[in-house]
């Protein structure tokens, strides 16, 4: 299973990794030996029948985290992201998921990625160095809507303190600037922002 991001737009996933950089499928079951890792599109024998092309898990070096990063329109994956590898150990006592070491013995190799706590690692990889970025990017959007609400109400109180005869070195104090500054800033059309600015 992949991870999604709340937009949909990012699909998070592990996948097994030879020594010489090919990637494995999530495809595991059905007529795939345990200790095998399937690395192609299914094809079809001579017989008729049907097979995953694969390769011995025993040539598996790692696990790498990927995302297949969706664009606006329906049309697949824009473009893929790979990040960091967890190296494959010799031996359990060498694991350790904080320095993203994990072992798996050849039959488990395909199974390695559905780990629970292989999961947790990976996901964690996944948000803080690619789609974290992305969250944060939500972030900048609602602080400037926030900040451009704060400026309109600002704008309509320093009106209204003018209509209501405050001065401009009043409105200045309490808005923490200089009595020429508020003016500049405001005196336009008696309280609404001077025209230019931003
Ligand atoms: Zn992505």
């Amino acid at each position: 299973m992949g991870w999604r991001t709340e937009d949909g737009r990012h699909e998070g996933h592990l996948a097994p990794m030879f020594g010489d950089g090919q990637r494995g499928r999530r495809v595991t079951g059905g007529s795939v030996p345990h200790d095998d890792v399937v690395v192609g599109d299914e094809v079809q024998r001579a017989d008729g029948s049907w097979t995953w092309p694969t390769r011995p898990a025993g040539e598996v070096t790692g696990w790498v985290v990927c995302c297949d990063c969706y664009s606006n329109t329906p049309f697949g994956p824009a473009s893929s992201w790979i990040g960091p590898v967890f190296t494959r150990v010799p031996s359990k006592t060498l694991e350790n998921l904080a320095a993203r070491r994990v072992f798996a013995a050849d039959d488990e190799v395909a199974y390695a990625c559905e780990r629970e706590d292989v999961q947790d690692a990976a996901v964690g990889l996944w948000r803080s160095e690619h789609a974290f970025g992305i969250d944060a990017l939500t972030e900048v959007g609602a602080a400037a809507a926030a900040a451009a609400q704060a400026k309109l109400r600002l704008d309509a109180a320093v009106a209204l303190a003018r209509h209501s005869g405050a001065s401009w070195a009043d409105i200045g104090r309490a808005a923490g600037m200089a009595r020429q500054s508020a003016q500049e800033r405001w005196r336009g059309g008696d309280g609404a922002p001077a025209g230019g600015g931003a």
